[in-house]
C-alpha cells in the first residue's frame, strides 16, 4: 500500500493508473476507521481495479462549537487497517495542503441541505460537498463508495454528482452495526460505559417505526411519536427525528411513497445518527 500526502502527487498517480485503463474505486473516510469504512473498502474492491481510501478530518465540515479538535484520530492504526483490507492508495493529505491561504470557492446545496443534520449543522454540507468536490477532482475516481449510514450526505452528494457532471458513480453500502444494533461510528468512542448500553436505543426506535409501518401504520406523527418514547426513555437527548420524502427530503404527514426516517440524538459527548427507509 502506498500513503500520499500530497494532493498534486495523489491526481498525478491517479492520471497514471487512469491512463494504464485501469479503474479507481475511491472510499473517502475521515479516519478512526472501524468495519463500517472497512466493508466500503471490500464494496470498492469489487468494483474497480485499484483502490484509493482517504483519511481527512475535514474542518470545513465541523461547526465552531462541534468536536473537530477531539474528533478521534490514530493513523498508526488506521493505516494497518487499510493495509489489511486490501486499500491500494492511501491519501492522507494535511488541512494547509488541502485549504490554501484564502481558500474562497465553496460548492453549496441549496435544498438537501436545508433539513436534518443541515438544520442542525448550519455550514456542514457546504464544507462536506466541497471537500469532496475536491477530493474527486484529485483522486478521480470511476466509482466513489458512500455509506447509508449518512443518508443525508449520501443524497446530496448524489445530487452534487449529478449536477455538476462529476464523472464518477456512486455506490452505497448498507450500515453496518454492533451487535446491539448500534450503528457504528468513530463517534461512539465519545460514549461513556453507561451511554454506550443505552446507545442501542437509536436503532431499537428504528426497529419499532419498522414495526408500526409493516403493521400498516402509515401516520407520519404516530410512528414518530413512538420513536421518540424510545429514545426519551433513554439519558439521550433527541436533537432530530423527522420522516421526510426519500428524494426530496421534505417532510411527509401520511407514508405514501418511500419516506427516510431519520434520528440525531444527543448523550453528553456524542451527536448519535441513524435512519432507515419505511417503504
Ligand atoms: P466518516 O469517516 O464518518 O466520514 O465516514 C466515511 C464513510 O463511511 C461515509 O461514507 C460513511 O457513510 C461511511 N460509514 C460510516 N459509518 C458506517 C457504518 N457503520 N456502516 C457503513 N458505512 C459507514
Amino acid at each position: 500500500m502506498k500513503i500520499i500526502n500530497s494532493p498534486e502527487e495523489m491526481q498525478r498517480t491517479a492520471q497514471n493508473i487512469r491512463r494504464a485503463g485501469k479503474t479507481i474505486g475511491f472510499v473517502p473516510t475521515m479516519g478512526y476507521l472501524h468495519a463500517g469504512h472497512l466493508s466500503l473498502v471490500q464494496t470498492a474492491r469489487t468494483s474497480a481495479d485499484l483502490v484509493v481510501a482517504s483519511i481527512f478530518v475535514n474542518p470545513a465540515q465541523f461547526g465552531p462549537n462541534e468536536d473537530l479538535a477531539a474528533y478521534p484520530r490514530d493513523f498508526e492504526r488506521d493505516e494497518k487497517l487499510c493495509r489489511d483490507a486490501g486499500v491500494d492508495i492511501l491519501f492522507y493529505p494535511t488541512p494547509g495542503d488541502m485549504y490554501l491561504e484564502e481558500h474562497s470557492i465553496w460548492v453549496d446545496e441549496e435544498s438537501l441541505s436545508n433539513v436534518l443534520c443541515g438544520a442542525s449543522r448550519p455550514g456542514h454540507f457546504r464544507g462536506v460537498c466541497t471537500v469532496v468536490a475536491k477530493l474527486l477532482n484529485i483522486v478521480l475516481p470511476d466509482i466513489m463508495v458512500l455509506g447509508e449510514k449518512d443518508a443525508q450526505q449520501l443524497r446530496i452528494l448524489r445530487r452534487m454528482v449529478r449536477d455538476l457532471n462529476f464523472p464518477v458513480k456512486i455506490i452505497a453500502a448498507p450500515t453496518i452495526r454492533e451487535t446491539d444494533g448500534l450503528a457504528m461510528s468513530s463517534r461512539n468512542k465519545y460514549l461513556t460505559p453507561a451511554e454506550r448500553l443505552e446507545a442501542g436505543c437509536l436503532f431499537q426506535s428504528l426497529e419499532k417505526a419498522r414495526a408500526l409501518f409493516a403493521a400498516g401504520e402509515r401516520a407520519a406523527g404516530n410512528i414518530k411519536a413512538a420513536v421518540r418514547a424510545a429514545i426519551e426513555a433513554t439519558s439521550g437527548k433527541v436533537d432530530y427525528i423527522e420522516l421526510v420524502d426519500d428524494e426530496t427530503l421534505r417532510p411527509v404527514q401520511t407514508l405514501e411513497k418511500p419516506a427516510l426516517l431519520a434520528l440525531a440524538v444527543k448523550f453528553s459527548k456524542a451527536r448519535l445518527i441513524d435512519n432507515t427507509v419505511l417503504q
